[in-house]
């Protein structure tokens, strides 16, 4: 049993597909002995002033705030968010990052379309022309680091989930190993961290995303910053994986994981 468990990546009321509260998130990581948490509510900036996000990260930043302030000693509570598809409005983008004070930012990829007609990309059920689109997903999140505002890249591999684990097509990410080293030098170089995402466990993926190979190899290109989350969008899931995946970091050679306060990375054996 770890005595430093924390789950950097949870989804509370606030975020358009989570019903939990962040009072019960908190008392439930508490219960499960974790150390700390990071509630990390949805900003998709395809439909961010349109569908309610804009709101709903004030009323995260909220009740976090409230529960940092009620579990003070208890449980170490994170103010953090997950901003996504920031390619298609930078200028949101900016207006989002710039605007909230946050402790923590997770910056993601969940759809490749450029439009809000064609995101959730792989929930198609059309033909597709997987390479093309691959590439074109981590072409995206190269773009989405070169703009930077954001500590760890989200769930890297994250199209294995529709891709895999939806629509049954068997997918090795070793054929785009050259791409996958591109992203983690552009990472390491800009100084942003990964979060190893444990969802892939329980979502019929069967290994978090990313996976133990790619954790190994960000620790041999040089890379230090890693998080990990369980991506809770249900109370049974909050802190589910996050031991299994201090495992794995162990067995890429690591000795600390990270989490963000006020923007900066601690460092915490994994212990
Ligand atoms: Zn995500
Ligand atoms: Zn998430």
């Amino acid at each position: 049993m770890y005595k430093n468990l924390f789950d950097c990546h949870i989804h509370s009321e606030n975020s358009h597909d989570s019903k939990i509260s962040v009072k019960d998130i908190c008392l439930q990581a508490e219960k499960l002995g974790f150390r700390g948490l990071a509630i990390t509510d949805h900003a998709e900036c395809q439909g961010y002033l349109g569908c309610d996000y804009a709101a709903n990260i004030a009323n995260s930043l909220k009740d976090t705030r409230r529960a940092k302030e009620e579990f003070e000693g208890r449980l170490q509570v994170i103010c953090g968010f997950e901003i996504a598809q920031v390619l298609q409005d930078y200028d949101l983008a900016n207006l989002i990052s710039d605007s909230n004070t946050f402790d923590f930012v997770i910056g993601s990829l969940h759809g490749i379309g450029r439009t809000k007609e064609t995101f959730e990309y792989w929930n198609s059920t059309e033909p597709v022309d997987i390479d093309r689109k691959i590439e074109d997903y981590f072409d995206q999140i190269m773009e989405m680091t070169r703009w930077g505002k954001f500590d760890v890249l989200g769930h890297l591999t994250y199209p294995i989930r529709y891709i895999t684990a939806y629509h049954k097509i068997p997918l090795d990410f070793a054929r785009y190993s050259d791409l996958i080293d591109q992203v983690l030098r552009l990472l390491i170089e800009t100084g942003h961290g990964i979060e190893i995402n444990t969802s892939g466990l329980r979502q019929g993926v069967g290994f978090p995303m990313p996976h133990l190979p790619w954790v190994k190899r960000y620790r041999e290109l040089g890379g230090e910053i890693i998080t990990i989350g369980s991506d809770a969008h249900f109370l049974e899931h909050v802190g589910a994986g996050v031991a299994e995946c201090m495992d794995m970091m162990k067995q890429a050679g690591y000795k600390y994981f990270t989490y963000y306060i006020d923007r900066k990375p601690h460092f915490e054996l994994l212990d």
